[in-house]
């Protein structure tokens, strides 16, 4: 089956292999060092900062974005969420639920982010933190986290980013955000269950505000430097996966990966449009993911059901009140795949 959803995604067949080996315990040696491995592994991808860490959590990408907010902000700290769609929302629900001081700079699901505007609003709430979306997958919007980040420095507030879908195909800076949140299943390549926010030390060991026993990235960190194991039970397949996805990202490389990305993204862009779909965003989208419009006339069912059948599960739209469908083009997939999937959509179609 070929995955057009945004993660998880497609792996390789040597990560799904890599998942069966002898039974272990995970407080082994060696499986610490299969952690430590993938701790360091996983800052390949990431440019910048000073003395940066990977804190490896067990659980999908949401839980390591509710854990790096809720640790990294107290009660006397004010945070900046800025919402361009349904993750951004989903800050806010974390913000909500933890009764932090939060307050959010709306903007379109499907424009760009007007950064006057956002440069306005920072300037006048001098939020401590401002955390946003790299890449919304609710819409494939790209978020402009450069320039976020400048109006940081300017006003002293650190950057919280859910980099879910941008991580390990774009270059994302440590010295641009402070706290960089991706999980096991997206870009990377591997099986879902691991997650993990990178750092600066110094910003980590900062962040033990949280009110959860579970969700702390202080401790889960400072347990992690001392004895190279998870405080809690970690998904141990999901690690060796994991592992193996970091090897086979180095062997490809960060930048020919996006290349394989924008590859598959270009020609799907096009094949839609000439089949006569309109698609979005039309200004600052990513390499990632598409939102299509669906005719009146086209149930999504329908078409997910065509699609299946051959062997490719599409995506439903995420804005409300757009009848719209997704296509991700992640994964161990290649122009062909995305080529193949053309051909049924074509076919369904006329
Ligand atoms: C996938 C994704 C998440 C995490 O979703 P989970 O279901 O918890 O893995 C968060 N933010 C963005 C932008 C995503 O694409």
């Amino acid at each position: 089956m070929t995955l057009l959803n945004p993660g998880p995604a497609n792996t390789t067949l040597s990560v799904k292999l890599a998942q069966v080996v002898e039974d272990i315990c995970p407080r082994e040696k060696e499986f610490g060092e299969v952690m430590e491995s993938i701790a360091n592994g996983l800052l390949e991808f990431v440019q910048g900062g000073e003395n940066p860490k990977a804190v490896l959590l067990s659980g999908s990408g949401t839980l390591a974005v509710e854990c790096a907010i809720s640790s990294a902000l107290r009660e006397t700290h004010k945070l900046a969420i800025i919402v361009n769609g349904a993750y951004g929302q989903r800050m806010e629900e974390i913000a909500s639920v933890h009764g932090l001081n939060f307050v959010s700079f709306k903007s379109d699901f499907l424009q760009p982010l007007d950064i006057n505007s956002i440069r306005e609003f920072l300037l006048r709430e001098r939020p401590d933190f401002i955390a946003l979306i790299h890449s919304e997958t609710t819409s494939g919007l790209l978020n402009d986290i450069s320039a976020i980040s400048r109006i940081a420095k300017e006003i002293g507030a650190k950057v919280i980013a859910d980099c879910m879908s941008s991580y390990a195909c774009y270059e994302i800076s440590l010295d641009e955000v402070d706290f960089i949140i991706a999980s096991s299943n997206k870009n990377i390549q591997g099986m879902p269950g691991v997650s993990f926010v990178i750092a600066n030390e110094a910003n980590i060991l900062e962040a033990g505000n949280a009110k959860s026993l579970y969700l702390n990235l202080k401790a889960e960190y400072e347990y992690f430097k001392s004895t190279l194991q998870m405080r809690f039970t970690p998904p141990v397949q999901t690690l060796y996966a994991l592992n193996q996805a970091i090897i086979e990202l180095k062997n490809e490389g960060l930048k020919r990966r996006f290349e394989r990305y924008k590859a598959n993204n270009t020609l799907l862009r096009q094949g839609l449009q000439d089949l006569g779909f309109e698609i979005y965003p039309k200004d600052s989208f990513g390499v990632i993911i598409t939102a299509i419009a669906l005719p009146d006339s086209i149930d999504f069912h329908c078409l997910h059901a065509h699609c299946k059948k051959y062997g490719y599960t599409i995506y439903p739209g995420k804005i409300a009140g757009l009848h719209m469908f997704r296509i991700a083009n992640i994964g161990a997939i290649t122009p062909n795949d995305i080529a193949g999937f053309l051909r049924v959509l074509k076919d369904f179609i006329s």
